[in-house]
């Protein structure tokens, strides 16, 4: 091998993680004593004293100030959708003789206070009473971000109010850990595993984003504000020729994506795949999967690092859903398994009969959890830009449903239709499942990518997930109601004693697959027949956010969260608040901005573009000749300019009255179905008259100077 790239790859092993006060680290430069009593509040969730506290925050401070940092920050993840920092320095007040210190205390790592109120929190901190604290996540390793302003140690952190209530992303999910590690675990308890302490959600996510050229993207004001194309004609080519999706990277985006592996290891984000996606300009990245808690913060960081890298580069990245009408959108695939902390998964369908009861209980677990909680998964992935990709043939549609291929699915078949037959017969068939299942784990089942919830040989895909969005709150809600259906199916065991075991599992087996088989689809879940299919096994189908976002606050789920202790009643009804209140301004930011672009820049194009015509019709007639052409063209366009004109007003209409109403749900509606139809209604005259107005009139950059010239 070239010296050269044999020196590269090396090298890659000693920087990855260089930037990470991770646990080598900790070993290496935390007393013996304190190095165990953090670990143990890792692992344990035991609380650490403010002393070993101390001990620990000098040490992470000296490390930080060794590789150049000079601030630290309480990195958190309010409900804004990205994350929020505030940066102090480690300076502390100068000694009488004129000399600083630099310090971090124990009780500074642990604890910050941000002004709670200024956050998005549901009514549950009033301006009055904006008291809220971050609180360190020492499971989550802190990491130093070199950027533009220096190097800043950023601590992980969960941010709650003084009251207790969770502020962010970050709290439920650490809930929702604790219970579905502790309904996990009592399962395998009851299956004889005395061994595994711990039971863990594994998550790797795929990134997908856009590249666009920096200066292009300056261009355009929809961009901008709204992270989307508010307008935009189709260009002659889009994705149909399928060239884009795993071709060779282009120079440019290749010495990006090196800079954005280069980032990220050195944060310790193990970036694995890269490639091209579907759309023209359109990109993939997936990190090796993690600890659910580190995958979501290792999510931010990738799309942190995309952002930035992308500015260096003189380009701009776009997270959004869907940057471009008529092109496949972005989304994230949230890979999702469980696995004890001594290396079993328990999605993996293993080899021995006895390992396979066990999994195909826990499959049928999750399909009952699916199943009862479809409404929930689905609110999961509500987006305002996940509105525009869902069901549109590029993305699964808002209803959830459940792939397990061919085989699995037959397995669960013979499972449902033996039940007469005596406990050795079915543990024959069992018998037949598992060589079936062993033939899975080997060989991946086949791909369906309509699927919004796939296994895929040892663990799920969901595919649902908005390309900026946390993956934080889809996995919430699976840990919590897998948790559920585990403590459901222990509860029925433990009653039935040891000595009826086996033929309890079997039962639970049969009666989960048999009452939530209907949430199995194999079938393309793109085509229309689908949806009425969907409908007639009574499948909720919920295309927007808005209708979504309701299944927060009934009984059902009040009562799951409150089980299991991840959400409290006021903290749902808060975030649904949030949610409503997010998509109003959402839309109204849009539709704001296609106002302002249409009244100074497009009308204006449109009406040079009548100019040029017109006066092109004048000189032909002038010469003599006949100006049939021209005349058309200009009724045409001078057609799309009023009914643009007209369009603008109603849409200004719409958008007034809404604003004024007060915000909530029906706020939320009225904007879902008086100003998104208003907003098509302008967009497509002017999508019209771009296709006849002179590229030198028009103001701003096409979709083919976006999408094809990177
Ligand atoms: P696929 O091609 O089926 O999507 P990949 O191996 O490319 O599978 O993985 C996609 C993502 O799933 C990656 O982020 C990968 O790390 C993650 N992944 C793989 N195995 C697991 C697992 N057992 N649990 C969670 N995530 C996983
Ligand atoms: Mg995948």
């Amino acid at each position: 091998m070239d010296k050269r790239i044999q020196q590269s790859s090396c090298m890659l092993q000693e920087y990855f993680g260089e930037n990470v006060f991770n646990d080598r680290v900790m070993l290496q430069r935390l007393p013996k004593k304190t190095y165990l009593e953090l670990r143990r509040a890792i692992e344990e969730g035991e609380e650490l004293t403010l002393e070993t506290a101390d001990i620990i925050a000098n040490e992470m401070k000296e490390w930080a100030m060794e590789r150049g940092a000079t601030h630290f920050t309480h990195w958190f993840q309010p409900l804004t959708g990205v994350t929020a920092e505030k940066h102090d320095s480690f300076l502390s007040t100068p000694l009488t003789d004129g000399r600083v210190l630099m310090t971090l205390s124990g009780r500074e790592l642990i604890k910050g206070e941000p002004d709670a109120s200024s956050f998005p929190s549901g009514g549950l901190r009033a301006t009055f009473e904006a008291r809220g604290y971050t609180i360190w996540d020492c499971t989550s390793p802190a990491f130093i971000r070199h950027d533009e302003g220096g190097a800043t140690l950023c601590i992980p952190t969960a941010f709650c109010s003084y009251t207790g209530e969770a502020l962010d992303q970050k709290t439920p999910l650490l809930r929702s850990m604790e219970a579905i590690d502790r309904e996990a675990t009592r399962l395998l308890r009851l299956f004889g595993n005395t061994s595994s302490r711990h039971v863990i959600p594994f998550v790797g996510a795929e990134q997908e984003y856009f590249i666009i050229d920096r200066e292009k993207y300056l261009k355009r004001m929809d961009l901008i504000f709204t992270g989307r194309t508010l307008f935009g004609a189709m260009p002659p080519k889009g994705q149909e020729l399928d060239d884009h999706y795993f071709g060779t990277l282009r120079p440019r985006i290749a010495s990006y994506m090196k800079e954005v592996n280069e980032e990220l290891w050195k944060l310790g984000v193990p970036a694995k795949t890269q490639h091209n996606e579907a759309a023209p300009a359109q990109h993939e990245l997936a990190p090796v999967f993690e600890k659910v808690n580190v995958a979501v913060d290792h999510n931010q960081v990738i799309m942190q690092t995309l952002k930035r890298v992308a500015s260096r580069h003189g380009l701009r990245c776009l997270l959004h859903e869907k940057p471009f009408a008529g092109v496949n959108g972005s989304g994230k695939h949230d890979n999702w398994s469980l696995m004890t902390d001594d290396g079993i998964n328990l999605l993996d369908p293993g080899k021995t009969p006895h390992d396979n009861i066990q999994f195909l209980l826990i499959l049928t677990s999750i399909l009952k959890a699916v199943d009862i909680h479809a409404d929930l998964l689905r609110e999961s992935a509500a987006d305002v830009g996940n509105d525009l990709r869902l069901g549109g043939s590029e993305a699964p549609p808002a209803i959830i449903s459940v792939f397990l291929g061919e085989q699995l699915e037959d397995v669960l078949e013979q499972l449902i239709h033996t039940g007469k037959a005596d406990k050795t017969k079915e543990g024959g068939k069992l018998l037949t499942g598992v060589s079936t299942l062993s033939d899975i784990s080997k060989d991946g089942t086949d791909r369906n990518r309509t699927s919004p919830f796939a296994f895929t040989g040892n663990k799920f895909e969901f595919r649902m997930v908005g390309s900026r969005d946390s993956i934080a709150t889809p996995n919430v809600v699976l840990n919590t109601i897998v948790a559920e259906a585990f403590r459901e199916a222990s509860e029925e065991l433990e009653a039935a004693g040891k000595e009826h075991f086996q033929e309890t599992v079997h039962r639970l087996i049969k009666r989960y697959a048999t009452d939530h088989i209907r949430i199995v689809f194999n079938g393309n879940g793109y085509s229309e027949s689908w949806i009425t299919e969907a409908r007639r096994r009574g499948l909720p189908n919920l295309p927007s956010m808005v209708d979504a976002i309701e299944t927060l606050g009934t009984e059902k789920a009040v009562k799951l969260f409150e089980k299991f202790g991840v959400f409290s009643r006021k903290e749902l009804l808060s975030r649904m608040e949030v949610k409503y209140e997010t998509y109003a301004k959402d839309m109204n930011i849009e539709a704001r901005t296609m106002l302002e672009l249409t009244s100074k820049q497009l009308i204006p194009a449109m009406i040079r573009g009548v100019r040029l015509i017109a006066d092109c019709v004048n000189s032909v007639k002038a010469a003599g000749v006949q100006a049939g052409v021209q005349e058309e063209l200009l009724r045409e366009l001078s057609d799309l300019l009023s009914e643009a004109s007209e369009a603008k007003k109603h849409l200004e209409e719409v958008t007034a009255s809404a604003e004024q109403h007060p915000a909530g749900r029906q706020q939320a509606i009225l904007f879902r179905d008086k100003v998104v139809p208003a907003m098509a209604a302008l967009r497509a005259p002017i999508d019209a008259a771009e296709m006849i107005v002179d590229k030198e009139l028009w103001p701003i950059p096409s979709y083919a100077d976006l999408m094809f010239e990177v």
